[in-house]
């Protein structure tokens, strides 16, 4: 275990030429104050837990004092935003602090929240107290869920004023994650028509992130394919834990498959996959249903980008990119389909098993069942006791349709010698009785806006660390929403 000052720094994106990047130095924030600190991501850097208590730990939140080696930069990018290009996008409050290289491997360190950089356009460089408590905690719950993420180490709160819809105070996340590039990193020097740059950045990803691709025949349509794979695991993902990112533009979509920029992100309360969770997004380019089909479309956006890399003729190279994106497809509905059988504590995958999956979710959706509240549930169902079902139909309106549903999923089981008392098991290893519902999150979020009290978010994290264990003296985390959590407004301002 390290001390701050013994990170070890090798800061791997620096050495790309200047044009990738800014140096920057943070700006402090009025009045710091630590909010949250999290021993696991400090333990995956090396860093000792007795570091995050240091007054220095706090001062690097705040860029007042940054551990020897950590040089400072806001990276440039590009992106589709909501289907148009902007050609220039980037860290416009983000800054990395360097790249660390610890026992488990390399991590970038970044401030979100610190300042103005050559890429904040006309924003402030800024994030909210509230934006910034929901990164923290949506992250480590994702994490906890087993989905890829970036991590967070620890948020400051200040003083400091930050005007948005009203005035806020702001905040500093420290995140992490092997690399934060994103396909909008690719798109900028491929619009800008600077092949050599292209060619300098794919080097690099391949070298710093994709070695195992170094000396493949065709190394960046090896890299397309590999993104395409990731993408499609993190989309089932996504779908299976009813998660909805809002914003997925192609600068928020990382080049390692991992759920990045937490902005106004939902978990599903009732089934609906027309659900809208932010509310910038009036055509709901990004409904929660819409996310796997997106995905798609970024990575065309992704592989057009990487055309000049591609060996071979260009129409032939586009074929293959194609054909890779084909694969994300089938990839994705096969990791769904997969998924979708294990929350159904399906052991075999059989003809007809994913048309009993629609006939339930198709129900849940016209009675508004809570998603995560049924399928923990269905994990009790008994196989032999259809009339001990009572607190499961009772989610639905329509309670003869679950009926007949139930007797069509009791065919299935017994069709597969389904024993009860394993598939409950094997059902609560993967439908969690805990997510971070908004209406949690904002509880926490008041108690630290009003009171500086931040114990909520450390209660939430440590709930939602274990989100498929029973706790039973947090049962009411997993009760239903309450009327109000409906109401809660969700934009894309942070
Ligand atoms: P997002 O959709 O939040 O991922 O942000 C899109 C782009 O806007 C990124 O380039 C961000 O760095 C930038 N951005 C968002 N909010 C701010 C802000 N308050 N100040 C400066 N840049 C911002
Ligand atoms: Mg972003």
């Amino acid at each position: 275990m390290r001390r701050l000052e013994e990170l070890h720094f090798i800061n791997s994106y620096a050495r790309l030429p200047a044009g990738f990047h800014s140096r920057i130095q943070p700006q402090p924030l009025a009045a710091p104050r630590l909010a949250a600190s999290n021993p696991q991501a400090a333990a995956l850097i090396d860093l000792s837990p007795e570091e995050l208590a240091r007054p220095q730990f706090s001062a690097c939140l705040n860029g007042e004092w940054l551990p020897p080696g950590a040089e400072p930069l806001a990276a440039v990018y590009a992106g589709h935003q909501f289907g148009q290009y902007v050609p220039q996008l980037g860290d416009g409050r983000a800054i990395l602090l360097g790249e660390v290289e610890a026992e488990s491997g390399r991590w970038e360190l970044q401030l979100k929240g610190a300042g103005i950089t050559p890429y904040s356009r006309r924003g402030d460089g800024r994030a909210v107290l509230r934006s910034t408590i929901r990164e923290y905690l949506c992250s480590e719950a994702m994490h906890g869920l087993g989905i890829p993420t970036t991590r967070a180490l620890a948020l400051i709160d200040s003083e400091e004023e930050v005007y948005r819809e009203s005035i806020e105070r702001g905040a500093v996340l420290l995140r992490m994650a092997p690399s934060h590039l994103r396909f909008g990193h690719f798109e900028f020097f491929y619009y800008r028509n600077d092949p050599e740059a292209l060619r300098i950045l794919g080097d690099y990803a391949l070298r710093e992130h994709f070695p195992h691709l170094l000396g493949e025949a065709d190394p960046f349509m090896r890299l397309f394919e590999e993104v395409t794979a990731r993408t499609a695991e993190l989309m089932a993902h996504w779908q299976l834990v009813g998660f909805a990112h809002g914003v997925m533009n192609t600068d928020n979509m990382s080049l390692l498959g991992l759920t990045i920029d937490y902005g106004p992100f939902g978990f599903l309360d009732a089934y609906d996959p027309d659900h809208i969770c932010n509310h910038s997004d009036v055509a709901g380019r990004y409904a929660f249903g819409a996310q796997p089909r997106v995905g798609g479309w970024n990575l065309s956006r992704l592989g057009q980008a990487l055309m000049p890399l591609f060996e071979g003729e260009p129409g032939e190279a586009a074929e293959r990119a194609n054909a890779a994106l084909k694969g994300y497809e089938s990839a994705f509905q096969r990791a769904y389909a997969e998924g979708m059988n294990a929350k159904l504590g399906l052991i075999s995958l059989r003809e007809g098993d994913g048309e009993l999956a629609k006939r339930l979710l198709r129900q849940m959706h016209a009675d508004r069942v809570d998603y995560t509240r049924l399928f923990r549930a269905l994990g009790a169902l008994r196989l032999e006791a259809p009339e001990s079902d009572g607190p499961l139909r009772d989610q639905f309106l329509n309670r003869e349709a679950f009926d007949a549903w139930a007797a069509d999923y009791r065919a299935r089981l017994r069709a597969e010698g389904s024993e009860d008392a394993q598939r409950r098991a094997a059902m609560d290893a993967v439908n969690p009785k805990y997510i971070l519902r908004n209406h949690l999150a904002q509880r926490a979020i008041e108690l630290a806006e009003q009171e500086r009290d931040y114990t909520e978010i450390e209660r939430l994290h440590q709930l939602l660390q274990r989100p498929f264990d029973e706790q039973p003296a947090m049962e009411a985390y997993a009760a239903e929403p309450p009327e109000w959590a409906e109401e809660l407004a969700i934009s894309c301002s942070s």
